[in-house]
């Protein structure tokens, strides 16, 4: 199948509310060009100077998300343009996002990632963690990020009653966060949960972006 035809059939089954984040982390750019031929302009990258790169190479109107583990020290290649963050693991890493923000003169949107997964390697916040940032109030003074919701990825596991409770883990604490700080903030409505095993379940439990790899663009090359 290709890229488009990959896309197309991804798109025919989204409800109208969730947007496809197309992972394009590893993938070289003339499969980017494809899918952004196809429509596409929403891409995950995972990397920062991958990122800054393919932003480089490719057309403006591409909205590049951010979706991994952030370095502190890599921020600044991506602040001036990057249309997400998907990633923010603590409080330290949004107090740096805001501040390269502040020097691109922007306000970039960021999502809280929450730890929900039972393996142990993936980052985030645990749910009680991210409520308790939240009421700390810290994230009040900082002008120059705007926290737009959650992220979380769930178990690898054919388990879908697993999956399910992880995904519905995630939506419980969005909806917490959103009644007690956001009640009034339009901004704050994204839930990005899914990737291309899993985005089903993530749709059945309240997604708003699905960030999809391999069904979009075939499996990924080892290195670029
Ligand atoms: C790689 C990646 C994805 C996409 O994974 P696929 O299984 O290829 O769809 C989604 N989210 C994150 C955070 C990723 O790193």
């Amino acid at each position: 199948m290709s890229v488009s035809s990959n896309i197309q059939q991804i798109k025919s089954v989204l409800p109208p509310q969730v947007r496809l984040v197309a992972v394009s982390k590893f993938q070289p750019v003339d499969k980017l060009q494809e899918a952004y031929d196809a429509g596409q302009r929403i891409f995950g990258e995972n990397r920062a100077l991958e990122m800054r790169d393919k932003h480089g190479q490719l057309p403006e109107d591409i909205q590049w998300h951010f979706i991994g583990h952030l370095q502190r020290n890599k921020i600044k290649y991506i602040a001036p343009f990057v249309a997400m963050i998907h990633s923010v693991d603590t409080p330290e890493l949004l107090e740096d996002i805001d501040r390269a923000a502040e020097k691109a003169g922007r306000v970039i949107p960021c999502l809280l990632q929450l730890h929900i997964a039972s393996e142990v390697s993936k980052f985030g916040f645990n749910p009680e963690e991210a409520l308790e940032y939240l009421a700390s109030g810290r994230w009040q003074q900082l002008r120059h990020i705007r926290i737009c919701g959650m992220m979380g990825m769930a178990t690898f596991t054919d388990d879908q009653s697993q999956v399910l409770g992880e995904f519905r883990q995630l939506r419980e604490c969005f909806d917490r966060a959103k009644e007690r700080w956001f009640a009034a903030e339009e901004d704050f409505c994204e839930l990005s949960m899914g990737m291309s095993d899993d985005y089903p379940l993530a749709i059945q439990c309240g997604s708003t972006m699905v960030r999809i790899g391999t069904a979009v663009f075939g499996s990924r090359p080892v290195s670029l």
